[in-house]
């Protein structure tokens, strides 16, 4: 039976299952083919305007194939890695050298990072201490001064200097590195 739609009024909302073929017209600046085939999906289409409705699960699924399709983190991912460190959407974006409501809907997935920005978060969970010498350290030599002594005045025994450099990464030394990356934003502010 069908229902009608939110577009054109008209009575002519028709459910569909099976394979959803979903396509991003026109060039990209990627250069990706961003095509591909969803079994298995529910929408609903309109036979008055051609509208199509996804449904929520489609909607999810679709957006999730195109972070993978180009390699990025997904907002949940990105968000772990925020997480992991203890630190507020402000202070990752101040991290990152961007705005805060930029972050913001990255991680929302409102929007999508760009390459650029998803390498640099990535960079930064791969070694936090390795990317504040090279990237808040080219704005705040302070920053990275005092943290790299700390790094290197501990030889290793420091829970912080395992934390920096992937050791042992308990619960202990990630809370640590997180008060000391936190601690060091408030100095900047
Ligand atoms: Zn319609």
């Amino acid at each position: 039976m069908a229902s009608k739609c939110p577009l054109c009024g008209e009575a002519s909302l028709e459910k569909r299952t099976g394979v959803f073929h979903f396509e991003i017209p026109g060039d990209n600046p990627d250069g990706l083919e961003m095509a591909t085939d969803f079994p298995g999906s529910e929408w609903d289409e309109c036979g008055a305007c051609d509208e199509i409705i996804l449904s929520k699960a489609l909607q999810k699924r679709i957006g999730r194939w195109q972070y993978t399709r180009k390699g990025l983190l997904t907002p949940e991912e990105m968000k772990g890695v925020r997480e992991k460190y203890g630190l507020t959407q402000a202070q990752m974006a101040h991290i990152l050298q961007v705005g805060e409501k930029n972050f913001s809907r990255w991680e929302n997935g409102i929007t999508m990072q760009t390459r650029v920005m998803d390498s640099l978060i990535r960079q930064f969970d791969k070694c936090p201490e390795d990317f504040m010498r090279n990237e808040v350290g080219a704005q705040s030599v302070d920053i990275v001064g005092s943290y790299l002594r700390v790094i290197e005045s501990s030889k290793g025994n420091n829970p912080l200097a395992l934390a920096a450099h992937g050791g042992a990464r308990g619960k202990k030394n990630k809370e640590a590195l997180s008060r000391y990356i936190t601690g060091k934003l408030e100095q900047v502010k």
